[in-house]
């Protein structure tokens, strides 16, 4: 079987991407043979700062590792390492209908949120579906907004396979984990590194603290009994505290007589404890940056032996070659 997945380096991994992307990547490299990317041609769709960008793309990768990704397990390498995803994303664009693309949620949603949209963040899912097929991917792990987008990727797989001949493309699997589906950002919306929302994977204590200390929550007074339902503070402690935990804050929710305040303060407790691995392993790897950056150069060669293979067999498909 072959996973794959990626991230993109398009600002500060999150706890969402975390949840969502990075734990069932971790888990599944011993299951398979594993292909791990840094997206930074999409995250090309939401920034334009050259050096920012190599910054992202330096963090992340960084992050993948301290997370706990194993480069003898899985191939990890930099999406722009192998350009021929731009030719297979061209490829799919000319059986891609635009009603496809107009209908994805991803694109209309960072429209309506004033994000202005160039061409590449509409033409995206294609690009994303040529990650996805150049690699043969069986199972792709992502968070639910990515749903959509996976199923537009089985689409167009289908689209060429039907014209151009059965097997030319693989068609991939989705794996959604529902207790992880969209962790909410501290304005209780999807957590999204564009929405400015996000709680960070890892950062100074402080930061952190303060960031969680605004999640966003109703105006019940201190003394009164306190809604469960729809709690962002419950929602994030879930994920980290474990049910008997989870239990007792519902608990104490609905005696009242404790403020918000006192349960942001066990939510970033749980949080901080969590994560205090993939702080200690960041740091060592913060200080070896030849080591990461030696692991993406090895990865890319892997990534191109097996981009190489497929581009060959859907060009020889479609009558390119
Ligand atoms: P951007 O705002 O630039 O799109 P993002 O925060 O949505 O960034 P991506 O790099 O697009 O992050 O997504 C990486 C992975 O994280 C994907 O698998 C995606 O489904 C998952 N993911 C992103 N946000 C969440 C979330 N809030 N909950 C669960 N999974 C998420
Ligand atoms: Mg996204």
């Amino acid at each position: 079987m072959r996973i794959l997945t990626g991230l993109q380096p398009s600002g500060k991994l999150h706890i969402g991407n975390y949840f969502g992307g990075m734990q069932p990547a971790v888990q599944l490299q011993d299951q398979g043979e594993a292909f791990y990317f840094l997206a930074d041609y999409h995250a090309m769709t939401s920034m334009s700062d050259a050096q920012t960008l190599r910054e992202n793309i330096q963090n992340l990768a960084i992050d993948f590792l301290a997370c706990g990704l194993d480069p003898q397990k899985a191939t990890i390498f930099r999406q722009s390492d192998i350009p021929e995803v731009n030719e297979l994303a061209w490829i799919l664009s000319t059986v891609c209908p635009m009603g496809l693309l107009e209908r994805c949620h991803a694109y209309k949603d960072k429209v309506a949120k004033g994000i202005s949209a160039n061409h590449a963040l509409f033409a995206y899912p294609a690009l994303m579906a040529a990650d996805i097929l150049l690699y043969d991917a069986n199972l792709v792990p992502v968070g639910k907004d990515q749903k959509q987008h996976l199923e537009v990727t089985r689409d167009l797989a289908q689209k060429i396979n039907e014209k151009f001949g059965e097997g030319t493309l693989t068609i991939p699997d989705a794996q959604i984990r529902e207790d992880f589906a969209v962790v909410p950002g501290t304005d209780g919306q999807k957590m999204s590194k564009s929405y400015d929302n996000t709680i960070p994977l890892t950062g100074g204590k402080k930061a952190v603290r303060k960031t969680i200390m605004r999640v966003l929550t109703d105006s019940t007074p201190v003394e009164d009994p306190k809604p469960t339902e729809g709690s962002n503070v419950i929602a994030l402690y879930k994920l980290f505290a474990d049910e008997s935990a989870v239990n007792q804050m519902i608990a104490e929710h609905e005696a009242g007589g404790l403020g918000y305040g006192h349960f942001k303060q066990q939510l970033f407790d749980a949080y901080w404890e969590y994560f205090s691995e993939v702080r200690e392993k960041r740091e060592e790897l913060e200080n070896n940056l030849d080591y990461v950056n030696s692991v993406i150069a090895t990865g890319a060669e892997r990534a191109r032996t097996e981009s190489t293979k497929v581009l060959d067999r859907v060009r020889k498909a479609v009558g390119l070659r």
